[in-house]
């Protein structure tokens, strides 16, 4: 495995001592992204929060991370309020696997020294107010086949029981993992005869879930998937996406976008790969002539396109 292994977690939680042991146990190299900070700019983490000021130690870490992010088989320990500015995180969680150490936030402060922590000043009940604060949301993903089958009995379980997760349903119109069959999304049984589509919409807002918190979304427009994440985390209720976008296999959608891909215009591109980091798309490769796109195993979707941040991939075909 060369993905980097990436642990996160609260100050004092242990991420450099399970780090260590694991980057001895990996033979990998450890990395902390603070002691990172700290000697690029020789000055202790406390100091330039003083005087520099929280903003500034962020976009230090925004850095380091990119930087770590074009690296593999690192064992990576983050500081503590990484996770918090979401561009530091996705750098490193597209280069490897994170692992959340979950500590007590009242046993950390306990057994740990809060002398050079810079959000451990304000004694015992500050600390404990501003974790309190953070609060955690819990995120579920399941395919709209699974859905079918053993997903609706979870979501009259949550409504009924008022809970406060947002269900995201990922409708790809197929059942991916068993080999392609039709489920009730689709209006076709496993004998190919036409019958009556399920409607997910329809059914989520049949077991009890509030109209004003259903959305569905195409997950290839990036600003709008990006936009209806945001109020899934801010919701303060059951909360439900439907996201929608046919399987890329499937036959039919390989008919509908035939002739459609995207190309990198090579005086554009930069060479910077965050095409290929942040989708993992096939079609994407790099090669002695820079980062190019297999025209035969593109199909248009414009994730890479959306997401490159010199403008360098460009359109073809409708
Ligand atoms: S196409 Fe864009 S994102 Fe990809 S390497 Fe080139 S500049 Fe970077
Ligand atoms: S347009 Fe979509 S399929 Fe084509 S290379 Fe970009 S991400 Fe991959």
């Amino acid at each position: 495995m060369k993905q980097n292994i990436v642990l996160i977690g609260m100050m004092g939680c242990g991420k450099s001592t399970v780090g260590r042991l694991l980057a001895r146990r990996t033979g990998r190299r450890l990395v902390d992204t603070d002691q990172r900070i700290e000697e690029a700019l020789g000055r202790s983490i406390p100091d330039i929060f003083a005087k520099e000021g929280e903003a500034f130690f962020r976009d230090w870490e925004l850095g380091v991370s990119e930087e770590l992010a074009r690296e593999r088989e690192l064992v990576i320990a983050c500081g503590g309020g990484l996770p918090t500015r979401p561009d530091s995180i996705a750098s490193l969680k597209y280069s490897g696997i994170v692992f959340w150490l979950n500590r007590d936030p009242g046993e950390i402060y306990d057994a740990v020294s809060m002398a050079g922590r810079p959000l451990g000043q304000g004694g015992r009940e500050a600390f404990l107010e501003r974790f309190a604060q953070r609060g955690l949301k819990v995120f579920s993903f399941i395919g709209d086949s699974t859905f079918f089958h053993s997903g609706i009995t979870g979501l009259i379980n949550a409504v009924y029981n008022g809970a406060k997760t947002s269900i995201f349903i990922l409708d790809n119109s197929t059942t991916g993992m068993t080999g392609h069959q039709d489920n009730p999304v689709t209006g076709v049984t496993l004998m190919k005869d036409v019958t009556t589509a399920v409607d997910i919409r329809t059914l989520v807002l049949g077991c009890g879930v509030k109209p004003e918190n259903v959305r569905t979304v195409d997950p290839y427009d990036l600003k709008a998937t990006a936009a209806v994440v945001k109020e899934a985390y801010e919701a303060e209720d059951l909360f439900v996406v439907i996201v929608r976008q046919p399987c890329a296999l499937l036959k039919s959608v390989i008919a509908h976008r035939k002739g459609q891909h995207c190309r990198v215009n090579a005086d554009k591109c930069r060479s910077c790969k965050v095409c290929i980091n942040k989708t993992a798309c096939p079609a994407l490769t790099v090669g002695e002539n820079g980062v190019s796109i297999s025209t035969e195993d593109c199909n248009g979707c414009t994730i890479c396109q959306q997401i490159c941040p010199f403008g360098a991939i460009e359109k073809e075909g409708e």
